[in-house]
């Protein structure tokens, strides 16, 4: 290997095949874009200073949310993109919170969480689908889900395994993956009704798999993955051994359908990670509580990781989150019907404005087709929407291994207050005068 930090090109050296994509704010290195001419690659890196980001972090480049939001308060655009709510949590969350804090919860909680928020998430678990699990035994407090996917995959995956991811998923997976020596092999799901393909699926198991990962309701897509497809999922599970990792994060935001945990399914309670968080049901993703539920052989992976990336989440929020975890069927009732609205509200306004949308069953994302205003991809579509109409939305072909998968779509965010929802809505009622008459 060449030495580092001669201004050598060594990020050439060390992205053999990889190229730059740009988005706006400079280059953005896309871990699967498509390439580009060598002239505009990386190779005339003239600054003493060349980037010391590790070879298996550095082809994902900086996170397409971070890089939309900043987009946003630049263009001074109304933020549809990133998913986090534009208003608060409930009040009593907060007092409870302060409480804590008050109260002298100050110092690190036990590694693998608060004790009785440990019982609060069984509970929580038990209620909703009808599992026990133990809270001691089988349950990790995490820095929000982000952290439980990164422990998981980490204490988990070995160099050389194979998870098979089903695209287009969340950026962490891949990333995570890679930094554990893994390597991804995706299953795709296309619109207009984003369905496991049963068969691709079966297709990507190999004798080195070691897990799949289904995130369900499913971000970006909004599906909810059906028991049948469920199972297809624990059938292959059973049949070679691998560990199932559910992110159900959104399991409180379905509208259509149910919201069916894996693990319930006969033979999964054993090989299945169920992770969740506290963030997009109590609309404080600033918190950053999250967890992983799963059986004691594959509960020590995860602790085996979470112990050296944070060892413990904030223990005064952790305190106030059993509050959250204790409100009644009252608190979810209502939260879904505000939901509703809100996804009743954006889609609406994008059939106006001329997309081709595919309301969500679940989330609070949805997918449209752009490709009616003739734009080249996702890329151009969300400059051009940042720039000139002042809405940012996510181009998800980042979301993909093999980004042109995602080139017609575009994801819009609707955990925002009405009037912000309205004033992208009032925004892009012009777009219709582009639409393409063919
Ligand atoms: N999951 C969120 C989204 O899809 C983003 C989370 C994050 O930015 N860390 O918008």
């Amino acid at each position: 290997m060449r030495e580092l930090g001669r201004g050598t090109g060594i990020e050439d050296t060390l992205l053999a095949g990889e190229r730059y994509r740009w988005l706006e704010t400079g280059p953005i290195r896309r871990r699967y874009a498509a390439p580009m001419s060598s002239a505009s690659s990386a190779g005339s890196v003239e600054h003493p200073f060349v980037s010391r980001t590790s070879a298996v972090l550095s082809p994902f480049g900086s996170s397409v949310f971070t890089e939309m939001s900043l987009l946003a308060r630049k263009h001074g655009a109304v933020n549809l993109g990133q998913g986090f709510p534009d208003f608060d949590g409930p009040d009593f969350l907060k007092e409870a919170a302060y409480r804590a804090i008050r109260d002298g919860y100050g110092q690190y909680s036990r590694s693998f969480g608060a004790p009785d928020l440990n019982v609060a998430i069984a509970d929580r678990f038990a209620r909703d689908c009808g599992l026990r699990v133990d809270p001691d035994a089988e349950i990790t407090v995490t820095c929000g889900c982000t952290e439980a996917i990164a422990a998981t995959l980490l204490g988990l995956v070995n160099p050389g395994d194979e998870v098979i991811l089903i695209e287009p998923f969340y950026d962490s997976y891949p990333a995570m993956v890679a930094v554990a020596g893994g390597t991804v092999r995706p299953v795709t799901l296309r619109p207009p009704h984003f369905s496991l393909d049963v068969d691709a699926l079966k297709a990507a198991v190999t004798s080195r798999t070691k897990a799949i990962l289904v995130n369900t309701p499913h971000n970006p897509t909004g599906h909810v993955f059906r028991r049948a497809e469920l199972e297809a999922i624990a059938d292959l599970c059973e049949r070679y051994n691998l560990i199932c990792i559910a992110d159900e994060v959104y399991d409180r935001l379905v509208f259509e359908g149910e919201h069916i945990s894996i693990a319930t399914l006969p033979g999964m309670r054993e090989r299945t990670v169920t992770l969740s968080s506290l963030g997009k049901t109590f609309s404080f993703t600033g918190w950053k509580i999250g967890w992983a539920i799963a059986p004691a052989h594959l509960t020590a992976g995860v602790r085996a990781a979470h112990q050296f990336l944070t060892f413990c989440a904030a223990t005064p929020l952790q305190m106030a989150a059993i509050e959250a975890l204790r409100t009644g069927a009252e608190y979810d009732r209502q939260f879904i019907a505000e939901y509703r609205a809100r996804r009743e509200l954006l889609v609406g306004g994008l059939k106006e404005a001329g997309f081709e949308v595919f309301a969500p069953e679940g989330t609070y994302f949805v997918m449209c087709d752009h490709s009616r205003f003739g734009f080249e991809d996702d890329l151009a579509f969300c400059r051009f929407l940042v720039r000139e109409i002042g809405v940012a939305a996510i181009p998800p072909g980042s979301f993909y291994c093999n980004r042109s998968e995602g080139r017609k779509l575009v994801r819009f965010a609707f955990c925002k207050r009405d009037e912000t929802l309205n004033a992208a809505i009032e925004r892009m009622r012009p777009l219709r005068s582009r639409l393409r008459s063919d």
